[in-house]
């Protein structure tokens, strides 16, 4: 009796467990905020059009995330991940200073 009642614990625990990660990875992806450190040090900008030309000389019109070589999404996806800021999100018409034209 208390055996079948450990075992019921033990295999409850590993259900919540295996349910509680499988959330996190169906969860939907986290929007990478301009306040991130990463995209702070890259210049990234949600809107292309935003960027400091100033402090980030490299932009020039007509760049954004959508057509860099970077873009992990399709030319329709407003946001898609990057290799730049791993496990979270950049916009479509964003840019950072890794910007690299897709060929
Ligand atoms: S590397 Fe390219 S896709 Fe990634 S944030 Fe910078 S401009 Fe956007």
């Amino acid at each position: 009796m208390k055996s079948s009642r450990r075992t019921f614990l033990i295999s409850s625990i590993g259900v919540a467990s295996a349910l509680a990660v499988s959330r996190t990875a169906f969860a939907d992806p986290v929007k990478l905020p301009e306040s991130d450190s990463m995209a702070q040090s890259l210049g990234y900008k949600l809107d292309a059009t935003t960027v400091d030309k100033a402090k980030f000389p490299r932009y020039a019109a007509g760049q954004d995330c959508g057509n860099c070589s970077f873009y992990q999404g399709k030319a329709t996806d407003a946001f898609a991940g990057c290799p730049m800021f791993a496990g979270k999100q950049v916009a479509s018409k964003g840019w950072c200073n890794a910007y690299n034209k897709k060929a």
